[in-house]
């Protein structure tokens, strides 16, 4: 028997439907539900709340006199192999506004000691949150009850009341006033224990973004830059693959929001989906450089249930790249958020282009057109 002091997911309930039949859980997917005519499993099941094995053995066998220890046992695996059970532990002391976290993880996990450890994880990580605008102050929002160790967060901007409809970390007094300044302010409100630095700086090369992740001793970065289009994402990629520090992107179109992550040596990174891209897709390059020759340049588009919905993803992913608590979504692949309906689907992936990438294979840049169409080329060319 693997159970020392077998237990049923205390998230989950245990409850009868009728005389002969009961249910452990109650959502769509997790419900189990069980025959139980006698009413013995139905008395096992809520004998498992932690007390030793040989107690509920021992009760059992007091109920129903006939049981062997061999039938409690096959009750006990009947319900283990319905992923209902867990060994039981003791939370450890730990800051209350994380346990409702670390339950959510026993959904996945069966080891209460390991949705521990994803707990700890996060609380151990250093972050760095590259832009405060409608992503960026809802992320953050999102981090304060995460708890990573430490916070870098950065931005260049002043808060207008046209930020107001979706970036409600900021408020109304706040107009004219350092993003970076009144996000720390804010954040500091909501958890006191991170410890947090908010800078003030307009990124403009892979440089800055690389100095940043050094300064701040980041272990992962999450970037909801958007400007200049493309070329933010494009910087921060060959940062992070300097740096060997995995990220998260995330970027709002009309009605979608995506999300890809980049795991150097790992996963295909930016420029790999840059290639991909030229590779596979005939019209990638001529659509590129007719955006980048009309110079487009749209009115705001950011509806703020939109901008939650894609924040609230890309927190999650974020939390799933850090820990693993249960897969990344968004690893070569991007992972589209629909808000018109509220689906959701991968894009076909893309692979790591080992001998074609010049940022984390051993390609030339010279070689892929695409790449002297981004607004910094020449930077690239430069800066190692
Ligand atoms: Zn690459």
């Amino acid at each position: 028997m693997k159970f020392k002091r077998p237990c049923v997911k205390h998230i989950y309930p245990i409850y009868s439907i009728n005389e002969t039949v009961f249910r452990i859980g109650a959502q769509l997917g997790i419900t189990k539900e069980f025959v139980d005519p006698s009413g013995q499993l139905l008395a096992l099941a809520n004998q498992l709340n932690g007390k030793p094995l040989s107690l509920v053995i021992e009760n059992l066998k007091e109920m129903y006199p006939t049981l062997t220890t061999e039938d409690i046992e096959f009750g006990i695996d009947l319900l283990d192999q319905a992923d209902v059970l867990e060994e039981y532990c003791e939370l450890p002391i730990i800051d209350d506004r994380y346990i409702p976290n670390i339950h959510y993880f026993r959904r996945y996990l069966k080891d209460i000691n390991k949705c521990i450890d994803i707990q700890r994880n996060i609380n151990e990580s250093s972050v760095l949150l590259l832009g405060l605008g409608g992503g960026g102050a809802n992320v953050l929002t999102l981090l304060a009850g995460l708890g990573p160790k430490q916070l870098t967060i950065v931005d260049y901007d002043t808060v207008e009341l046209s930020n107001l409809g979706r970036q409600l970390l900021y408020k109304q007094d706040d107009i004219g006033l350092s993003k970076a300044k009144v996000a720390e302010r804010e954040f500091r409100k909501m958890n006191s224990s991170v410890a947090l630095k908010a800078i003030t700086k307009k990124i403009e090369s892979s440089a800055d973004v690389y100095e940043l992740i050094l300064e701040s001793k980041a272990t992962i970065v999450i970037c909801v830059m958007d400007e200049p289009p493309f070329t933010a994402q494009r910087r921060v990629n060959e940062a992070i693959i300097k740096a060997g520090v995995p990220c998260i992107f995330g970027g709002s179109q009309i009605s979608r929001g995506r999300i890809y992550s980049v795991i150097p040596g790992i996963t295909g990174c930016f420029d790999c989906l840059n290639i991909h891209y030229t590779k596979t897709s005939p019209n990638f390059v001529g659509q590129f450089l007719g955006f980048q020759k009309i110079n487009f340049s749209p009115p705001t588009i950011a509806y703020g249930p939109a901008i939650f919905q894609l924040s609230a993803v890309l927190a999650d992913e974020f939390v799933r790249v850090l820990t693993n608590y249960t897969p990344p979504m968004s690893l070569s692949t991007q992972f589209e958020v629909n808000f018109e309906d509220g689906a959701s689907f991968c894009h076909d992936p893309w692979p790591r282009y080992e001998e074609d990438c010049p940022t984390c294979g051993d390609g030339n840049v010279e070689d892929w057109e695409i790449f002297s169409y981004y607004s910094d080329e020449k930077e690239y060319e430069t800066w190692t």
